[in-house]
């Protein structure tokens, strides 16, 4: 279900040891409303000083409604993260180092997992539109009846914008004044 990686062989390597995987995993992405997509694609792992650095290259679709029309829709997103994982206070006290200070950065846990979940997390969370559109042209819904535009007008009058009248209102009374 999760994206982990018992890396204890390769942190006693040395630095510049690399495993490369192929990643075929559901993934929680949101967690406020619990969803879990698919992604797929590859990661590098390299052994570095502090840790291991990840290097992942990922795909998964987004799935939801356009924010015009409402229709469902699919985005597909690509993924390149590249994040450096923190061996972790713990094995670092085992190895007589005190940790880095960084408390944002991503960890190696004490047993030498190293979970890819979170970064995903956050990498898909910067990649999907914050409005998405079906096409770049959608025509939305009619505000007064509801109907998709896309498929066909409706018949309602064509309506005066009210917040143009509002204007020319105020710019009436500016002159008047
Ligand atoms: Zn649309
Ligand atoms: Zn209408």
């Amino acid at each position: 279900m999760a994206i982990r990686y018992n890396v204890s062989m390769l942190l006693r390597e040395g630095i510049g040891a690399t495993r490369d995987y192929e990643v075929a995993d559901r993934v929680l992405i949101d967690e406020d409303e619990p969803r879990h997509e698919e992604v797929i694609g590859r990661a590098a792992l390299l052994r570095t000083e502090q840790g291991v650095l990840v290097t992942a290259h990922l795909q998964g679709v987004q799935r939801e409604p356009c924010s015009r029309c409402l229709q469902g829709m699919e985005t597909s997103l690509r993924l390149k993260i590249e994040e450096e994982f923190i061996v972790s206070a713990n094995a670092e006290a085992d190895a007589g180092v005190s940790p880095p200070e960084d408390t944002e950065a991503f960890r190696i846990d004490a047993r030498h997992i190293l979970d890819l979940e979170e970064a995903v997390r956050q990498h898909w969370a910067a990649a999907v539109p914050i409005q998405p559109l079906c096409r770049s042209d959608c025509r939305g819904l009619c505000p007064r009846c509801g109907h998709n535009l896309n498929q066909s007008a409706c018949s309602c009058p064509p309506e005066e914008d009210e917040r143009w009248s509002a204007l020319h209102q105020l710019a009436g009374n500016i002159e008047r004044s």
